[in-house]
């Protein structure tokens, strides 16, 4: 490919691809950036457009891409940048092991160069701030001509809003955003929708028609090979390599979408291969660089308005789940649904709403207030629980009961109850969307409850090691009758469980539990301590 250079234009000045490849630009570990199996990257990287949006899969070399586009902006541009990524955590990570090495290794760039703090570059005479969304520092607050955020969809988005006044005095006020998709309505899907939705057609060699990649369309998974949706004929990494980005919308927004099936290098061996050791959610979001509907998470306003009835729920065995903070949320059903939902502040407050309904199981949260929650769990002992969110194992039971093996050993985790975290909060989400919970909630309860459950999405998280794991999270914290609403789903299960009970013995000191195998003691004050074995912790 040969570009020709008009005598009164430095392209190098205009094109960041030509800036990269006439620099022999390398990546951060060295190696001389080789775009003939990437040049989906091309354009992107020439991209001037202030509002972009890239949906992505992982590890096609887009950050690398990113980050020099991100210098060539500050250079060439002359734009100051905020760079967010999830956490600073992130941010400390991707710096010290990307961003800096990739910079300090091309001379290019090295040379105007200068790095005096994590989260502080200087490019010319240009910053770069990097920053975590959810951090325990202020948002920065200088003002930028460039927003750049990365991994958007596991980002906090009130944060990300914040920044948006951040560019009200730049002439260019640019928001570019990529991130590999989670969930349908969330994140980075949200950009996408507005945008021209651009997408790479390959032309086939047979029948000459264009098409872009779609997994159900054109894979033959018997054969494991690339195939036209048209005329079944090959699709080859050649002409999958010489791809163009189409739009298919008309959308303002800039919008890029990679998958995995534009890399030339893999192989649909490879992402079958992927499929089958993830799964379908990783898969979808990590290799096809698509949202994932597990279930329809972003309508749950509308599940619950249709589950919504004005026959009366309050029949008998009643169940009770209670979130507690500061302020302490409840909500009280039958086995068919929601009647009601409140707050109060005391204990007092609590026990008197606990006996006015008189629930046949109770489920609480075990923490922040560990002791309070303990010494009601006490007092109603065989009625109240504790729950204890764990981390998800994927396999085995959702839930795991203290007692129920009645063993002398598990004897003392009597009343509290272990629930897999993700799996739960997906359990009672289906639960809802299937309309299988009723709501009988004044329409001003029905709006606040409404409230805590939009604030609910599911969201992709890493650990260290980079294994990728599903999340609920709250995007403003405020998720209490979430939680009150899965711990009533909790008490709800109890029901089926084995026949026992619990009694206290006369000096008080113990508690005698009755099974299957007879009857057990168990002292009182061996339930309040702290079993981290079990809790496997978040
Ligand atoms: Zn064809």
């Amino acid at each position: 490919m040969e570009i020709k250079e008009p005598s009164d234009i430095n392209l190098e000045d205009i094109l960041t691809s030509y800036w990269v490849i006439k620099n022999n630009m390398v990546n951060e570990k060295g190696d001389i950036l080789d775009y003939s199996d990437r040049l989906f990257l091309i354009d992107i990287l020439n991209d001037t457009t202030p509002e972009i949006v890239i949906k992505k899969c992982a590890q096609v070399g887009a950050s690398v891409t990113f980050n020099l586009k991100c210098a060539f902006a500050c250079e060439k541009g002359r734009f100051n940048v905020i760079y967010t990524m999830p956490s600073d955590d992130d941010v400390s990570e991707f710096v010290k092991t990307k961003a800096d090495k990739l910079f300090q290794a091309n001379p290019r760039i090295s040379e105007y160069f200068s790095s005096d703090t994590v989260g502080l570059k200087q490019i010319a005479d240009r910053f770069i701030y990097y920053k975590g969304t959810k951090s325990k520092t202020a948002a920065i607050s200088t003002t930028a001509d460039l927003l750049l955020h990365d991994e958007l969809d596991r980002s906090d988005f009130r944060t990300i809003e914040t920044y948006q006044s951040r560019t009200s005095t730049s002439k260019y006020k640019g928001t570019w955003k990529f991130s590999n998709p989670s969930l349908i309505g969330v994140g980075v899907d949200v950009g996408w929708e507005k945008s021209d939705k651009k997408e790479w057609f390959v032309e086939c060699p047979k029948c000459k028609h264009s098409q872009f990649l779609v997994w159900e369309n054109n894979v033959d998974e018997i054969n494991e090979k690339y195939v036209c949706k048209k005329c079944n004929g090959e699709l080859t990494s050649d002409c999958i390599r010489n791809g163009k980005w189409k739009k298919t919308s008309d959308g303002l927004i800039s919008g890029y979408h990679i998958s995995q099936m534009m890399a030339p290098w893999l192989t649909p061996h490879d992402l079958l291969k992927s499929k089958e050791e993830n799964g379908e959610e990783y898969f979808r979001n990590f290799v096809l660089g698509e949202p994932y509907a597990s279930g329809d998470e972003a309508n749950l306003r509308r599940a619950i308005f249709d589950s919504w009835t004005s026959k009366p729920l309050e029949v008998k065995p009643l169940f009770m789940g209670i979130d507690i903070g500061r302020i302490k949320h409840f909500v009280v059903g039958s086995a068919n649904g929601v009647f009601k939902i409140g707050t109060c502040e005391s204990k007092e407050e609590l026990e008197s709403v606990i006996e006015q309904y008189d629930p046949q199981v109770v489920v609480i949260d075990a923490g922040p207030e560990t002791t309070w929650a303990e010494e009601i769990k006490n007092k109603y002992i065989g009625k109240v629980y504790l729950c204890r969110y764990r981390r998800d194992k994927n396999r085995g039971d959702l839930l795991l009961w203290g007692g129920d093996k009645g063993t002398r050993e598990d004897i003392k985790d009597y009343g509290i109850v272990w629930a897999d975290r993700t799996r739960i909060i997906d359990r009672v989400v289906n639960e809802m969307i299937r309309g299988n919970i009723l709501y009988g909630l004044r329409k001003e309860d029905l709006e606040k409850y409404i409230k805590h459950w939009e604030s609910m999405r599911k969201i992709i998280e890493r650990d260290a090691s980079g294994m990728a794991r599903y999340i609920w999270q709250s995007t403003n914290g405020v998720d209490h009758y979430c939680h009150a609403t899965i711990y009533y789903y909790i008490a709800k299960l109890r029901m089926g469980a084995p026949v026992e009970f619990m009694q206290e013995s006369a000096d008080k000191k113990e508690v005698i539990q009755v099974t299957k195998e007879g009857f057990k003691m168990a002292p009182i004050e061996n339930m309040i301590d702290q079993r981290e074995d079990k809790d496997n912790l978040l």
